[in-house]
């Protein structure tokens, strides 16, 4: 027997709503961070330094992702373009990127003149298909992009094997995914070169910012310099002493040490904020599973410790199938819950703008990417997984309130 306010009339056809949430806050705030922030603010070392926050937050981060090194970069944009260019990627290359995740895995790829080969996404992760990856290969493909998307890791064991055999490039884009590991291993560490985002929306942000990591001290050397205009690791502000590799294009890409402080002050609490987001993940997928109509995205194969961007379920089940995603998403956002649509394939994406002669898309198409990813799945801000228990108990019952109403929601739709 269900709940009474399960029972009720839905909030879009003029019923009560479930619940009135206030929005959880993010980025988090605290006094001490601010006094401490305006203590180096006083200090005017805003700017890299060999002893300062930067460094230190490197070391740290690199470290809890099983890394030696990090290169701290101001977005996770760029730190995708050089990844791919520390390894020399450019025009007339092909370069393998998940047809579904946000623009910029794409457009790092464009930036140094390489196609976008397009590749199908799993219908269980919404990560890159590995079974797909192989007929998409040619005499130019140089590199893979996994994305470790929303919730899950992408197959890392399947496709760190195809690129052995093909000799291909793997950087990780884990902008959504830091802190999660596979089999053991924490994402960014198993490809040559892994690519994370602090932008604000992330799950540890400094406004804006990216990190590269990566155990391979050549490229940790080759990322420094593209992105410190041609200095090495170790030279001070104005004392360089060796010549880049000639092949190198570097650019200035370094972040202030106002924002590596603010990333290391978040550091601290990490640990903490991603066991509450596991602790959270289990309930809401435990809660889920007994749901008719609706599933959760799964977390990966081998996925051992999870990381959230968007907590993501998709609606592709009885009795909800057949419902068109806006009608569901107005109703559940209609009893408190602010979830939207996931993304749309890149190629379809307002920001993606690029002429078809920029990119591949696999004769077959990229059905999962379009009829599920594109079309079924809604995702939730990971900061309501750390609001509290009485809030994901909520998530459960509007679920539920949203899946015992379906018929007079398939009338809406
Ligand atoms: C956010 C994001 C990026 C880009 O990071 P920015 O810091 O916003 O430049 C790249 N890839 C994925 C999957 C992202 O979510």
């Amino acid at each position: 027997m269900l709940p009474t306010a399960v029972r009720e009339k839905l909030a879009v056809l003029g019923g009560p709503a479930l619940r009135n949430f206030p929005v959880p806050v993010w980025p988090p705030r605290s006094q001490t961070t601010a006094q401490r922030l305006a203590d180096l603010y006083m200090s005017g070392d805003w700017s890299f330094n060999l002893a300062g926050q930067t460094k230190e937050f490197c070391k740290d981060f690199a470290a809890y992702h099983d890394a030696d090194h990090g290169v701290l970069m101001v977005n996770g944009t760029v730190t995708l373009l050089c990844a791919l260019a520390a390894h020399g990627i450019g025009a007339g290359d092909e370069v393998i990127v998940p047809a579904v995740t946000w623009p910029a895995t794409a457009m790092a790829v464009k930036y140094l003149g390489a196609k976008i080969v397009f590749a199908d996404v799993e219908p269980t992760t919404l990560c890159i298909d590995p079974t797909k990856i192989e007929a998409l290969l040619s005499q130019r493909t140089r590199a893979i992009i996994p994305v470790h998307l929303l919730g899950a890791v992408a197959d890392m064991d399947v496709i760190m094997s195809i690129a052995k055999r093909h000799d291909l490039v793997v950087i990780e884009d884990c902008a959504q995914a830091h802190g999660a590991k596979w089999n053991g291993r924490a994402v960014g560490s198993m490809g040559h070169v892994g690519s994370f985002s602090f932008q604000q929306t992330k799950i540890m942000t400094s406004g804006e910012g990216g990190i590269c990591i990566t155990n391979d001290r050549e490229l940790h050397s080759r990322l420094y310099r593209l992105s410190h205009i041609g200095y090495a690791p170790g030279e001070a502000m104005g004392h360089y002493k060796s010549k880049p590799d000639a092949d190198l294009v570097c650019n200035n890409y370094r972040c202030t040490e106002l924002q590596a402080f603010l990333l290391r002050e978040q550091f601290e609490q990490f640990p903490k904020l991603i066991d509450t987001y596991n602790r959270s993940l289990k309930y809401l997928d435990d809660r889920i599973a007994n749901i008719p109509g609706v599933r959760v995205q799964s977390p990966g194969r081998l996925t051992d410790r999870r990381s959230c961007f968007k907590w993501t379920v998709i609606f592709d089940q009885e009795p909800l199938n057949k419902i068109p995603l806006d009608v569901l998403l107005k109703a559940i956002n209609a009893e408190g819950v602010p979830m939207s649509r996931g993304y749309p394939p890149v190629y379809r994406h307002t920001l993606f703008n690029l002429p078809p002669s920029d990119y591949v898309i696999p004769d077959e198409g990229c059905k999962v990417a379009e009829d599920i990813a594109g079309a079924r799945a809604a995702g939730l801000f990971h900061q309501w997984l750390g609001a509290g228990d009485d809030v994901l108990e909520a998530i459960g019952d509007v679920l539920t309130k949203i899946a015992s109403n379906s018929a007079s929601l398939r009338a809406m739709g």
